[in-house]
């Protein structure tokens, strides 16, 4: 029986260098895959529907989230954002780390339904960092860089409840961090309880004199 993958949380304020970091450690880890979430926000530029973004409407959102096939959403500056479980599910049965980059609405939600899984939070070093980020990806009006930083502060706030802080000053040290604590993760006395109980299973059926 294939042991099932991990389900890895990563959120961080915008800005942080998510998609950055992602990046590398999926280049990195085959073991890996990333969940594509659906949403009613536009596509960006480059944008691809299906890879970066399932694209849809706001009523089809409210129809799949009726249906029960969202694992979590939330509403994020002014969109919907959610992960739809049959990706998740499938992936994590075949054996693959499932990773949701989401934002601390819905990692706390998946938190509160006390699903196993690690949660990770990415911080940039310094709040100034943060804001050149944001008004250098030109990709947003000064508006909506502003209230990005709001949200920024009250995402950081809710660091504190994730399992581990990885801060995203050197790239290559913290996708080092990232695989180290995904290992962790692996290591958890719950995450081995299977295997523990099926050698303890065999410790009563096999005898020592047997082969
Ligand atoms: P963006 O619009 O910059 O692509 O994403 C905005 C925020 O939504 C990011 O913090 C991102 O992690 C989050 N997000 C993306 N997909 C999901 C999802 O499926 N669920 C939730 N709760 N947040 C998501």
């Amino acid at each position: 029986m294939t042991k099932p993958g991990l389900l890895i949380v990563f959120s961080g304020p915008s800005g942080a260098g998510k998609d950055t970091v992602l990046k590398r450690f999926l280049d990195e880890n085959p073991d890996c895959a990333l969940s594509v979430s659906a949403t009613t926000r536009a596509p960006r530029e480059g944008e691809v529907d299906g890879e970066n973004y399932f694209f849809i409407t706001r009523e089809r959102f409210g129809e799949l989230t009726a249906m029960g096939e969202m694992l979590e959403y939330a509403y994020y500056n002014g969109n919907y954002y959610g992960t739809p479980k049959d990706m998740v599910e499938e992936q994590r049965a075949r054996g693959k780390n499932v990773i949701l980059e989401i934002e601390v609405q819905g990692a706390l939600k998946i938190k509160e339904m006390g699903i196993d899984a690690v949660f990770i939070f990415l911080m940039p070093p310094s709040w100034k960092t943060l804001k050149q980020r944001l008004a250098n990806r030109n990709t947003d009006s000064p508006w909506n860089v502003a209230e990005r930083l709001n949200i920024a502060v009250t995402e950081m706030e809710s660091a504190h409840l994730y399992d581990y802080i990885v801060v995203n000053d050197d790239l290559d040290a913290c996708t080092a961090q990232m695989k180290a604590v995904v290992a962790a993760a692996q290591c958890r006395a719950e995450y081995c309880r299977e295997l523990v109980e099926e050698v303890l299973r065999d410790a009563q059926t096999i005898h020592v004199s047997d082969n």
